[in-house]
């Protein structure tokens, strides 16, 4: 546990603390820089002497790969391709649920943080990738790139569940929002859960590999919460994919039991069969049912942006894996050097767990770890093999709060194949609450301080 005693050491002098203003913002290390509006058929940025490292995506990868290389490599140019207009956090948005964090601590201001450090932001819609003639496409215009780091995250794949029937599809997005991508999906679920009455709550869950496994049981235990804390008569049943709870299993299970008997009901191998968003009815392999409000998480894919820069692989079926393609210790794409994927989209990468894990911290670790990368080959040295770690918490009781957490870390062992160590911490209390809230404020300084 020493890794995570000194991360939360380091943390605790960063930001953390429930709604407290951000810190003040240092001078900007250059001049800021002007905000861009342009068109896609026009050059967004022509090309000068510096060499260029593009970054698709703003979230939890893509701001550590900017800050980190505007640190190590001062004189690439970076520029962060971004279609929000501001940040909002998923870790922590199911304490936001339930009010146990302030709106502002999950919100921050690209143009700020852009400014500060020296890296160009634009907010555009990145549409597609030439990897032949090293150029982005975007609605303001497109660009050229000497590296690019795709950070897109992921897409809901709602084609698994609704083929080509758009209507059905839109109408599970708007009216039963996942709310996994950042996005105003988790507002409107907020909305949901504040405005509920009472009556069944569905939740469905996604297959593996899934973006942050753990975060739908903590948030149905907190929406239970909310329903207890409440005296609201509702009920959440959680139709799991799987065949069991997992990561830290023995906690959820404690939670579910000892905290929420009357709230929740947990099934396992519920694959979703087929979902009617009309007359609110569900059927699954583990039986149907009709719901008042619900839940739906498609299954998960790599973002849309990999699909377009072509960096999604096959799988043993020759079909395409849903997720990109990469060197499992470079992180490069296999097919393209001057390629990065990180975050949630990174495909395989070890025979010993498959996937990292789809989380922030993992998606910050990689963000650092090519921004290291390409700063060592922009100087003409090879890079060294960095491997990233994770660390999660989840809460799991409104009042008194206390959370369960879960920490993994990586190695490469003698045959070059990264093996995986999981230590879970299943007994639930108030101190892993304040810990979650400083690792938060540890890694939002890692992205915005
Ligand atoms: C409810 C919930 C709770 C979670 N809790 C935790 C937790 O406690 N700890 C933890 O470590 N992780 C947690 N996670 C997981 C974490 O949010 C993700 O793993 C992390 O955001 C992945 O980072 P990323 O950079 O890969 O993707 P994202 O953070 O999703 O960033 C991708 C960015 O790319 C942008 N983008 C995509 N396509 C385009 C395009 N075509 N043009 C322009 N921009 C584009 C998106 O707008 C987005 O900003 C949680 C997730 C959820 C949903």
């Amino acid at each position: 546990m020493k890794r995570r005693e000194l991360l939360l050491a380091a943390g605790a002098a960063a930001v953390p603390g429930l709604g407290q203003a951000q810190a003040a913002a240092p001078a900007p290390a250059s001049a800021p820089l002007p905000f861009m509006v342009g068109r896609p058929e026009q050059t967004l940025l022509p090309k000068g002497r510096a060499r260029r490292v593009v970054i698709c995506g703003g979230g939890w990868g893509g701001l550590s790969a900017a800050k980190t290389l505007r640190k190590l490599a001062p004189q690439l140019e970076v520029v962060l391709l971004e279609r929000n207009p501001v940040f909002f956090s998923c870790p922590l948005s199911n304490k936001w649920l339930i009010d146990a964090v302030d709106t502002s601590f999950l919100m921050y201001d690209y143009l700020r943080v852009s400014d500060r450090h020296g890296y160009r932001y634009v907010q555009c819609e990145v549409l597609g990738v030439d990897r032949a003639a090293k150029r982005v496409s975007t609605t303001q215009g497109s660009l050229d790139y000497d590296f690019l780091i795709l950070a897109p995250g992921i897409r809901y794949n709602y084609e698994a569940w609704f083929g080509e029937d758009r209507e059905a599809a839109d109408a599970t997005r708007t009216r039963f929002p996942a709310a996994y991508v950042p996005s105003a999906e988790h507002f409107t679920l907020k909305r949901a859960l504040h405005g509920f009455q009472g009556g069944e709550w569905v939740m469905t869950l996604p297959p593996p590999p899934q973006r942050c496994p753990p975060s739908p049981y903590e948030r149905a235990c907190m929406v239970a919460w909310w329903f207890k804390s409440r005296g609201i008569k509702g009920h959440v049943t959680i139709l799991d994919h799987k065949d069991g709870v997992r990561p830290i299993g023995p906690g959820f299970r404690a939670a579910f039991q000892e905290l929420y008997k009357d709230q929740i009901t947990y099934v396992p191998n519920a694959q979703v069969q087929s979902i009617d968003p009309f007359s609110k009815r569900i059927r699954t392999s583990a039986g149907d049912m009709k719901f008042d409000h619900a839940v739906f998480m498609a299954p998960h894919q790599a973002g849309d942006l990999a699909w377009k820069a072509g960096a999604v692989g096959l799988n043993a079926q020759g079909k395409p894996s849903g997720w990109a393609d990469v060197h499992p210790l470079m992180l490069h794409l296999k097919s393209d050097a001057d390629v990065y994927v990180i975050g949630d989209a990174v495909g395989w990468v070890s025979p010993d767990f498959n996937f990292y894990p789809k989380s922030g911290h993992v998606a910050n670790r990689h963000g650092r770890i090519v921004a290291a990368y390409i700063a060592e080959r922009a100087a003409g040295r090879d890079p060294q093999v960095s491997l990233p770690d994770n660390l999660c918490y989840m809460m799991v009781n409104g009042a008194p709060r206390e959370a369960i957490s879960v920490q993994f870390d990586y190695l490469l062992n003698a045959q070059g194949i990264i093996e995986q160590v999981q230590i879970d911490d299943n007994d639930r209390r108030a101190e892993l609450v304040a810990e979650n809230l400083k690792w938060a404020g540890t890694m939002f300084d890692a992205m915005f301080g």
